[in-house]
């Protein structure tokens, strides 16, 4: 029986190109205690590998967080087995905005500690005491409330293309030190304001929001379903959209448009621009903001040596990582002394 993933990227896109059907990008996470997840890591494998389903898949005891695409003619079938799980019955299922047919070329399901890597200790506080779910209508009148303090659960390279109007936007590499600053700099406030936060699609706020109320805070509350659900809501009931740019998402795609506004600027040249890209020097894949002509001009790299690596033959660039250790993460940190405008 199958349990991995077998094809190579390059041989998925030319499968779903030959498919030529649309595929359907969407997100979902729900946390329910779950004995054995290897168990149910392997049933989720073979059923979905089956629907030929792709995408990142988190399970922990603490529950699964699942990123993923599949054929849009798939989704009843999908959407049945999900049914068989009693904690995912009827789940909210967040269609992405922006459909990309390859937005996901591998199915992995992997056994994690945690859904998220939120770096918090769970036996000190109750994660189900969580803060109040709100949609979007309530969500926009909430965040005009001067008593509001509206906070971005996200992490930099996030929040820095595109965020709520007036949102604190913690300059934080993790999710775990944005929690910290955020209670330093809003420790007067635990009674007399509302803390009202958001992230992608509601998963980091699940957790804070229960830290935050466990810190002492009254008055919490986490915008349901995240941006993704937001945006989809704020078009279906005509209302107004307070998202200003793009939403970083976590597959190929790297963003989807929101609203018009850019709101960054490359990274090497300061000009207004919000796309991301990773440098092409492998061993350094730095996730970083470049606009087209910087793009050009440095080879699509994030500084001069990079470009210099890049240009040599694959043979010496390899002989020059070894034993430098593998970065390729997409998702890297956009942080270097290289960049001027960062
Ligand atoms: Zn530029
Ligand atoms: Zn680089």
């Amino acid at each position: 029986m199958q349990l991995y993933n077998k094809l190579s990227a390059k041989e998925r896109a030319e499968l779903i190109d030959k498919a030529g059907k649309n595929r359907l990008t969407l997100s979902f996470y729900q946390y329910a205690k779950i004995g054995n997840p290897q168990i149910f890591r392997d049933h989720l494998f073979i059923t979905w590998n089956s629907l030929d389903v792709l995408g990142r898949i988190y399970v922990a005891h603490e529950g699964i967080n699942g990123q993923l695409s599949l054929p849009a003619d798939r989704f009843n079938e999908f959407k049945t087995h999900l049914d068989t799980i009693s904690f995912l019955k009827d789940i909210r299922l967040n269609v992405a905005i922006e459909q990309d047919n390859k937005s996901f070329l591998k199915l992995k399901v992997k056994v994690r500690n945690k859904i998220v890597a939120d770096g918090l200790n769970d036996d000190t506080f109750d994660v189900t005491n969580k803060g109040v779910h709100v949609g979007a209508e309530a969500f926009n009148e909430l965040i005009e409330d001067e008593k509001t303090v509206l906070v971005d659960m996200r992490n930099h390279y996030e929040s820095e293309i595109g965020h709520f109007k007036n949102a604190i936007t913690p300059d934080v590499d993790t999710f775990r030190e944005s929690l910290d600053i955020i209670e330093d700099d809003l420790k007067p406030h635990k009674e007399d304001k509302n803390l009202v936060m958001y992230c992608t699609g509601g998963i980091r706020c699940e957790k804070a929001s229960a830290y935050f109320k466990h810190k002492g805070f009254k008055n919490v509350y986490q915008l349901e379903g995240g941006i993704i659900e937001y945006t989809r809501q704020v078009k279906e009931e005509n209302l107004e959209n307070k998202f200003l740019g793009q939403n970083f998402v976590f597959d190929d795609r790297r963003a989807e448009r929101i609203s018009d506004d850019v709101i960054a600027n490359c990274h090497q040249c300061g000009n207004p621009f919000d796309v991301h890209t990773n440098c092409a020097n492998a061993a350094c894949h730095l996730l970083f903001i470049q606009c087209d002509s910087c793009k050009e001009n440095m080879e699509n790299c994030c500084s001069t040596e990079c470009m210099e690596i890049n240009r040599l033959p694959y043979e010496a660039q390899k002989e020059l990582r070894k034993g430098q250790g593998n970065s390729n993460d997409i998702f890297k940190k956009g942080r270097s002394e290289s960049l001027k405008f960062k």
